[in-house]
C-alpha cells in the first residue's frame, strides 16, 4: 500500500467519526449515486422527501429477476419460465462451495464496524444479492439487469468492505458485477490489506455529502436526464 493511500485512510478513518455527527441519515451506495448525479434531485427526493421515487418498468424488472434468483438459491425454488434465460447462470453459482447468502442486508456504524443494517446507529447500508464464503475466501456476487455501458465497481467494493467486517474469517473475495441480460462478466478481487484503498474510493463523495449538509447548499447538476427528473421546482427541468 502507499503512503498515499495510509493518509488518505487515516484522513478518512477522522472525517468517517466526523461525518457521522454531520450526516443526518444512513447512506448507501446508490444514495451516494443518487447525490453525485444530481445533489440538487437528491435532497428534494431523499433529504427533504417533497417528490416521491418513481420506479420504473426496468427497475421493477429488476426486483422481479433479483427475487427470481434469490428464492432458486435460498429456497430451491424453480426460476419461472419468463426468466428461463438465467438459469444456467444461478445454476453456476449455487453450485459453488460454500455457506450460501442471499439478499443479505448489512450495515456499518459511525465507527466503521459492524452494526445491524436496520439499527439505529447504523451509517452506511448495503445489501448484497448472493455472497458465498468459503473458508478465507468469499465470493460477492452483484446482478445487473440492466445496461453494461456505465459499469460502476464501487458498488462492489462497497459490498466487500461490509463483507470483509461482517466475516473477519474472509481474507479474500472474488467479486463480480453481473450483467445477466448483456451476458458480461466484471470481476475484481481483493484482500483484507486493500480495505483502506476500497474506503479511500468513497471519501471524496463523503467529503461533498458533508459539505451539502453543514452548508445546505444542493447544486444542480443539468444533464439530458433532466426530462426524466420529478423536480418541477428546479429551473433545468423541461416541465419547470
Ligand atoms: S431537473 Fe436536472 S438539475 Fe434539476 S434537480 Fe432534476 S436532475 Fe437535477
Amino acid at each position: 500500500m502507499t503512503m498515499l493511500w495510509c493518509r488518505m485512510y487515516a484522513v478518512a478513518d477522522k472525517l468517517g467519526k466526523y461525518m457521522k455527527e454531520t450526516i443526518p441519515m444512513a447512506w448507501s451506495y446508490s444514495s451516494m449515486k443518487d447525490f453525485s448525479n444530481c445533489p440538487r434531485k437528491f435532497n428534494e427526493i431523499k433529504v427533504k422527501k417533497n417528490y416521491e421515487f418513481q420506479k420504473t418498468e426496468a427497475i421493477i424488472y429488476g426486483e422481479e429477476v433479483h427475487k427470481a434468483l434469490e428464492l432458486y438459491i435460498s429456497e430451491g425454488k424453480e426460476v419461472p419460465e419468463r426468466y428461463s434465460q438465467f438459469r444456467k447462470i444461478v445454476e453456476t453459482l449455487n453450485g459453488f462451495e460454500g455457506e450460501k447468502h442471499t439478499e443479505l442486508k448489512l450495515g456499518l456504524n459511525g465507527n466503521r464496524k459492524p452494526c445491524d443494517f436496520f439499527a439505529k446507529e447504523v451509517w452506511v447500508r448495503g445489501v448484497v444479492d448472493l455472497l458465498i464464503v468459503n473458508g478465507k475466501t468469499a465470493y460477492v456476487i452483484d446482478y445487473k439487469t440492466g445496461n453494461d455501458k456505465y459499469a460502476d465497481t464501487a458498488q462492489l467494493k462497497l459490498m466487500a468492505i461490509m463483507a470483509f467486517e461482517h466475516f473477519p474469517q474472509i481474507e479474500k473475495i472474488k467479486a463480480a458485477l453481473l450483467f445477466i441480460v448483456k451476458d458480461r462478466v466484471i470481476k475484481e478481487r481483493y484482500n483484507r490489506d486493500d480495505l483502506p484503498e476500497l474506503w479511500a474510493r468513497f471519501e471524496p463523495n463523503l467529503y461533498k455529502l458533508r459539505q451539502a449538509f453543514s452548508t445546505d447548499v444542493w447544486n444542480p447538476n443539468p444533464t439530458g436526464l433532466c426530462r426524466f427528473c420529478p423536480v418541477k421546482t428546479c429551473e433545468y427541468n423541461p416541465d419547470h
